[in-house]
């Protein structure tokens, strides 16, 4: 038996004694940079004549590692090898895989410095937020393996005098999984071994701006003993391989987590039966947000300031959560605006690894750059800048925090992701206004009402539509198994990760039904 969940603990940086471990760890990831990892297929190293080179998006010409680059042969030979090792991984009782899960954590957890480093390095992370991607992972192995025990029973169905019912779920099939940059490890590490833990088998495509550390996960997972050909490695450029693992007769489950685009592209092709499949496709796709604070006029002031902050500035706004919007009520406008500004100017940029402790590190690479700075441009003619503007890509890609106040609730800045630090705010002059501006996006992933108002508590729980609401506090950092996460509308499929229905979508349920 384990023991009950309880999420990962973060990092106390202020402590002396931790920034010196992570320093030391941070070290020792320098010191050790410019690998090389190949593709695992099968279990076995394979090397390719291409590769994907990682870069340190703070230090521009500091290659992070190489790792292995899958073409469509190699697509398919892991393909292949996923379908064979599924057969006896099925069999694999629910209990053993989810120790496997429970060892994997160990491992990380005795590493996280390490981890936490290398996410420093190749993703730019501040510290706070490298830590929780770490832990955030470790939380997913920890709360997925006790998920795993408890659906092993199956759930309870009635059954009549000389009959015995069973209702039970079973593993789906070959699995792929497409993971983004911006949570490297955890939801890359929790997309992958859900459907592990499942009883299914894993072809992992990283994103191929972060793929080292994912492959590091994948050393992990050996060495916790997932099986030969249970866990594939197939980085690869999305566009090249990714319509092939897509579309394979053999694939049974997709989950990805990205854009919005990539995402719908992925949903539709996976809908079309190939030639040679007997069977229709699940897909798992967490796309986009457009996330909005919104701030009542009958709310504490400092509260308001911080969760918009918060929200909009974490990792530089490269969160599908960051609350990109906020929606003030016009009593409270201008002191909100002014107080935002002033938090926002206090806000710290610079390189990560440095022992600063900045609170904003760089964007992920040039092109995120380039867009970012494009909507920057764009919020010029859309509304008044009143903090930030700044940005720098001599050695890394960094952006100081933006602010626009003063936007049109259908403006450009209001109304598509930038995924960056750029925060646009609108005045609406009613409650009921200001949910009708959180709402009038194509997203519906997270959003935060500050208020003290019960009843207006009570009609944004009916009104706003998102597939996660919060109260008086940022809506960003969702943690494993208190804040199952996922959106509604095109930001996907609100699979809810991290929470208690999440593994069922890999697997198939069946009912068995013996007379005696
Ligand atoms: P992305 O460009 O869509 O990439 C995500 C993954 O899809 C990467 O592994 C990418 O591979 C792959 N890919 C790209 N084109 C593909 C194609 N044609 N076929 C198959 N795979 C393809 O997204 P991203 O920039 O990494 O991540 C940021 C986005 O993710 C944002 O929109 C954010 O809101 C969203 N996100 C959503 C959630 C959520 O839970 N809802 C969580 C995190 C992030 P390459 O790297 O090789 O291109």
């Amino acid at each position: 038996m384990f023991t009950p969940y309880k999420h990962e603990p973060f990092t106390d940086f202020t402590i002396e004694a931790n920034k010196q471990e992570l320093l030391t760890a941070i070290k020792q990831v320098e010191a050790n940079l410019g690998g090389h990892y190949p593709l695992v297929i099968n279990g076995e190293r394979v090397e390719t004549d291409d590769t994907i080179s990682s870069y340190n998006p703070a230090n521009k010409q500091e290659l992070i590692g190489t790792t292995g680059k899958a073409t469509k042969a190699h697509a398919e030979q892991a393909i292949e090898a996923a379908s064979t090792a599924f057969e006896s991984w099925r069999t694999v009782a629910p209990a053993e895989r989810a120790n496997i899960l429970v060892r994997a954590a160990a491992i990380v957890r005795r590493r996280k410095h390490e981890f936490t480093a290398l996410l420093i390095k190749e993703a730019g992370k501040p510290w706070k937020e490298a830590d929780a991607d770490t832990a955030e992972g470790i939380d997913f192995m920890e709360y997925y393996a006790r998920q795993m025990v408890e659906l092993a029973e199956g759930k309870s169905v009635h059954s009549r005098e000389g009959e015995l019912n069973r209702y039970i779920y079973t593993p789906t099939g070959v699995t792929v999984v497409i993971s983004p940059w911006n949570f490297a490890f955890a939801i890359m590490a929790g997309t992958t071994v859900a459907p592990l833990v499942t009883g299914n088998t894993v072809l992992l495509k990283p994103a191929s701006t972060t793929p080292v550390v994912a492959a590091k996960f994948v050393e992990v997972l050996e060495e916790a003993g997932v099986p030969k050909g249970v866990i594939n490695f197939v980085p690869g450029s999305g566009s090249e391989v990714g319509d092939y693992l897509v579309e394979h007769p053999k694939t049974a489950l997709i989950t990805f987590t990205g854009s919005r685009d990539v995402g719908v592209r992925l949903y539709e092709k996976a809908a079309i039966v190939q030639a040679g499949q007997n069977h229709l496709k699940r897909v798992i796709v967490e796309m986009g947000g457009k996330d909005t604070v919104v701030v009542d006029n009958e709310a504490d002031i400092d509260t308001a300031v911080e969760a918009i902050v918060i929200s909009a500035f974490g990792f530089s706004g490269q969160k599908c959560s960051a609350g990109s919007r906020a929606v003030i009520h016009e009593d409270l406008y201008d002191e909100v605006v002014a107080k935002v500004v002033e938090k926002t100017e206090a806000l710290t940029v610079g390189n990560p690894a440095d022992a600063t402790n900045y609170y904003m590190g760089p964007v992920i690479d040039q092109a995120a750059f380039d867009k970012i700075t494009g909507y920057i441009e764009i919020g010029k003619s859309e509304g008044k800048l009143v903090a930030g503007g700044k940005s720098d890509d001599a050695e890394g890609y960094f952006i100081h925090p933006t602010v626009f106040a003063d936007v049109d609730p259908k403006a450009r800045i209001m109304q598509e992701e930038i995924f960056g630090p750029v925060l646009a705010i609108s005045k609406a002059s009613t409650f009921a206004e200001a949910l009708e501006i959180a709402n009038n996006t194509e997203y519906g992933l997270t959003g935060a009402v500050i208020t003290n108002n019960r009843a207006k508590i009570e009609q944004a729980k009916q009104d706003f539509h998102v597939g996660n609401l919060y109260f008086n506090r940022n809506c960003t950092g969702a943690i494993v198994g208190y804040h199952p996460f996922g959106g509604f509308k095109m930001s996907g499929t609100d699979s809810k990760a991290g929470g208690p229905d999440y593994l069922t979508l890999h697997m198939q349920a069946k009912t068995i039904s013996e007379m005696f």
